[in-house]
């Protein structure tokens, strides 16, 4: 029961902040889409969150989002969110939707080359770290175009646009320069329009955060704790 009133709370949420980035002029798309952060939550409570109207499950692991594929056995968008190795690019493309964790030349490269084995075009962001923490991973903001580029040459994968994990502020508040920052990559990237792009999505915003990412511009959250409670480690 608790997850449906989460996410109705969660979703109003969004629609104010949406209509606040749409009256400034920062809204890239009509919508925000809201990604469902299910890591070291059960089938059960994925369950009950797909029955409430969720529609995309975001996953850091592959075993984990495998195991919860097949547990589910529903028909939602699979995104991938968290750092990818290569030995398991295979597994990866076969299951998400979209990658949001590309950042590398060589990681696009093992993509396209599983992709284009199964016949898929795969959907992905770039992850850029833009506050350039040790602890994080993803491109610096100067290296955006370069990737940019080089991705656009490949024929089995798609750009999609870019994704960040801004670093943790009690005060929020602290985060909107960062989220500022993306959103001028961001359009630096679209207006670029590289060939076989479709910069279309800007993925950033967290349970914390989510709120003032979308007043910047964001129009792809990615929620957990705010839907599912606490994380069991
Ligand atoms: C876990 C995770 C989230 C969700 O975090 P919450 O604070 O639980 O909303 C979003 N994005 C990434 C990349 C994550 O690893």
């Amino acid at each position: 029961m608790f997850i449906a009133d989460n996410l109705a709370q969660i979703i109003e949420n969004i629609n104010i902040s949406a209509n606040k980035a749409s009256y400034i002029g920062k809204n890239i798309s009509d919508s925000v889409k809201l990604v469902a952060v299910t890591k070291n939550h059960s089938v059960l409570a994925v369950r009950e969150a797909i029955a409430a109207g969720v529609m995309a499950i975001g996953e850091n692991r592959i075993q984990e989002a495998i195991d919860k594929a097949q547990g589910l056995n529903a028909c939602v968008e699979w995104q991938l969110i968290g750092h990818l190795q290569t030995n398991k690019v295979r597994q990866a493309v076969s299951l998400f939707d979209m990658i949001q964790s590309v950042e590398s030349e060589r990681l696009a490269i093992e993509i396209d080359r599983a992709a284009g084995k199964i016949g898929k075009r795969q959907d992905i962001l770039m992850q850029i770290n833009v506050a350039n923490e040790d602890t994080k991973f993803g491109i610096s903001a100067r290296e955006v175009m370069s990737l940019g580029r080089f991705i656009s040459n490949l024929e089995h994968v798609r750009l999609c646009g870019l994704m960040t994990v801004a670093p943790f502020y009690e005060n929020t508040e602290f985060a909107r320069p960062i989220f500022r920052e993306m959103y001028q990559l961001f359009m630096e990237l679209r207006d670029a329009n590289l060939v076989n792009t479709k910069v279309e999505w800007l993925s950033m915003g967290m349970t914390n955060d989510y709120i003032v990412a979308i007043e910047e511009g964001s129009n792809l959250v990615r929620i957990g704790t705010g839907i599912f409670g606490q994380r069991q480690y």
